[in-house]
């Protein structure tokens, strides 16, 4: 099984409500939020529809194709391909990292921060930090996907330690 380096996601995951249900039209306002890198904890009431957001960029990975700084909103996966181990990090859990099970390949539906429905295909690192963001607007850290409690949970000083 393969086995992909350290997962570090430099993303910002909003979780406003669990509810899937999607919203069509964005005021400007919302699109300076989510298109902006830093989001603010308050005024979020004002949008009566529930609506999740994750922001996915993996552009500073050199070796990973990507679309630049992407924005999920109401994301839904609905296709899952392949399987693959790989190490994950999280800025919630600084301290460890963990080894997890994620999907190689992606099919993803959302809309974007136009309001407009995009569908994205996935795979690889850009298809890992999807699903990991995704799981934190579901309430999940990589924390409970681990393969195994015991074995697969790692200091991050000691995986550093390693890596030298
Ligand atoms: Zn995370």
């Amino acid at each position: 099984m393969k086995v992909s380096r350290s997962v570090s996601v430099d993303t910002v995951p909003l979780a406003l409500s669990p509810s899937m249900e999607s919203v069509s039209v964005f005021e400007p306002a919302f699109r300076g939020i989510v298109t902006s890198s830093v989001v603010p904890a308050t005024g979020l009431k004002r949008w009566a529809a529930p609506i999740r957001v994750a922001i996915v960029d993996v552009s500073s990975r050199k070796d990973t194709i990507n679309n630049g700084r992407v924005v999920l909103i109401n994301p839904d996966i609905t296709k899952w391909g392949g399987f693959a181990v790989g190490r994950e990090g999280c800025m919630s859990v600084p301290d460890y990292t963990g080894n997890v099970i994620r999907a190689e390949k992606i099919t993803l539906e959302c809309l974007d921060e136009m309001g407009q429905r995009r569908t994205y295909e996935m795979e690889g690192f850009k298809a890992r930090a999807a699903q990991h963001e995704i799981d934190h607007l579901d309430g999940m850290l990589f924390l409970d996907r681990l393969v195994s409690r015991s074995g697969d949970l790692f200091r991050r000083k000691a995986y550093k330690k390693k890596e030298e």
